[in-house]
């Protein structure tokens, strides 16, 4: 039976409109395809018909499959809903480059390798290269696109090293005279959130020969451009982030948008849970990724990263859970400032889950001014006098080591059952007890640590049979802190899976 799932989907998708634009209701329509069907290279894309005239505007990413912010962008954009004309999106052209992470289409001879090189060139016959090259020329010669944007990465700030493309926006001729006015604004757009000039983006004349907008650009005619964000030391939601910003712009330009339309939409679509990944200020190492790889293991889930523009603007109420990963609390405190942890807190006062991992255990702690005292635990770190060292702060215990820990009955309840005690990565977590403010409820144990490092003589003790993990309630919202690693293990991240579809309350 295939009517009923459809008319399903309609109506999910009249009240996801109906929520953005109330005026709007029914007029949008969300629709999908693939392209290279039945191949390797098989992607889909989507199109978003807003029912009134104006432009065709082509969005592509992950063309380059290395460069994942455009790739991410444009599956952000697609749940945008369009005013006026038809957005047409391919967020991942180059699907099992963005799987292995190369720029290459895997495993292709070297003149066909790179996708974005594969199009018509210059004075040459009509061809495409490649099945997914032939695929999306085919595709765009069809939709004849006023506007082909093309959303890329460099590894290099331009302004920095000029050898990069990185922040940059690229006209393709011909036609660059004419989308001149526009870059103009996009780069304005952009810009206003850089504080330093050096990694600002600039203008560049020209796309590359065999580039898809260079070949939109003399054989179709369109306004074809690239955007280039800079990979270099960026979280991948600043940079996700600053080509919507781009793209905003000139949709503003467009009539497509209204003026300051948000940048991050809720997604569209039958899904179970909805994740916002914390990736900015205070986030180190492996943490994000990791992070990614335990959602794999959820069903009819999405996880987007969000940094603290993406919180401060609203974007935490499009999800069902935020995740603070390791890194530095206190760092993470500080990049979100006064409002985006506000926005935090509301957000799981509100109904939503939070997740913090050792970094975002300390963040949701009671004990400090910058924390978001969103859960009822102290951390144990005074400062002590060590003898012939100084005053030292008790959290710090030493590089990443490995611990015992154990599950209690409401732990296998919630996180699902395993043996005894098991080894779990641990790399200076939160060592919690009771915090007693009033007004906010107690936490749970759901599990302690079994053994324990120590660093400094007072430590010694103080770790063994405290918890481990805990959760605890914040208005309408569940917290759940995990002071180890379990993310890193791979053994363990089922378990950590089963702890962010409990805090969602699904
Ligand atoms: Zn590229």
């Amino acid at each position: 039976m295939r009517f009923p799932g459809f008319f399903a989907w309609s109506a999910f998708l009249f009240l996801g409109v109906a929520q953005f634009f109330p005026s709007l209701r029914a007029e949008i329509s969300f629709t999908e395809g693939t392209l290279g069907e039945g191949t390797r290279w098989e992607t889909p894309f989507h199109v978003i018909e807003s029912n009134h005239p104006g432009p065709t505007v082509l969005i592509t990413g992950g063309l380059h499959g290395n460069e994942p912010a455009g790739a991410r962008a444009a599956e952000q954009i697609r749940h945008w809903p369009i005013l006026r004309g038809r957005l047409v999106v391919l967020p991942r052209a180059n699907q099992p480059g963005l799987r292995a992470g190369t720029r290459h289409l895997p495993k292709l001879a070297k003149e066909e390798a790179d996708l974005n090189r594969n199009f018509p060139r210059t004075g040459a016959d009509d061809e495409a290269r490649s099945v997914i090259g032939q695929a999306v020329w085919t595709f765009a010669r069809k939709l004849k696109p006023n506007w082909v944007v093309d959303l890329h990465e460099g590894y290099h700030f331009h302004q920095i090293q000029s050898k990069s493309v990185g922040s940059t926006i690229l006209a393709s001729r011909p036609g660059d005279q004419r989308t001149r006015p526009v870059v103009i604004r996009m780069l304005a757009a952009v810009n206003a959130t850089i504080a330093d000039p050096d990694k600002h983006f600039v203008p560049l004349r020209g796309t590359a020969n065999g580039s898809l907008t260079r070949a939109a650009a003399e054989r179709l005619g369109s306004n074809s451009l690239i955007l280039e964000t800079t990979t270099r030391e960026q979280p991948l939601s600043l940079r996700t982030r600053q080509h919507r910003l781009m793209v905003r712009a000139l949709f503003e330009n467009l009539g497509m948008v209204p003026k300051d339309a948000l940048t991050m939409t809720r997604p569209q679509g039958e899904l179970n849970l909805r994740v916002a990944l914390y990736d900015s200020g205070g986030v180190g190492g492996s943490g994000p990724r990791n992070v990614q790889e335990v959602m794999k293991a959820i069903p009819q889930s999405l996880t987007w990263r969000v940094g603290p523009s993406d919180i401060r603007e609203g974007a935490l109420s499009h999800f069902d859970v935020v995740i603070f990963p390791g890194g530095s609390g206190s760092k993470q405190a500080a990049a979100l400032g006064i409002e985006g942890r506000r926005q935090v807190c509301t957000f799981v006062e509100r109904g939503g889950g939070f997740v913090g991992i050792c970094a975002g255990a300390y963040l949701a702690a009671a004990n400090y001014k910058w924390s978001l005292k969103i859960c009822n635990y102290k951390t144990f770190c005074e400062a002590r006098e060590i003898p012939g060292v100084g005053r030292k702060s008790m959290w710090y215990r030493g590089p990443s080591s490995t611990v015992e820990m154990e599950l209690t009955n409401e732990g296998r309840r919630i996180l699902g059952d395993r043996a005894a005690s098991f080894p779990v990565r641990y790399h200076n977590g939160p060592i919690v007890s009771p915090a007693g403010i009033d007004g906010l409820p107690g936490y749970q144990v759901l599990a302690w640590f079994r053994s324990e490092v120590a660093h400094y003589e007072p430590q010694k003790g103080t770790m063994v049979n405290t918890p481990a993990i805990i959760t605890g309630a914040f208005g309408k919202g569940r917290v759940l802190s995990i002071s180890p690693h379990p993310e890193s293990s791979k053994a363990l991240r089922s378990m950590v899976a089963r702890g962010i579809q409990w805090v969602s309350g699904n």
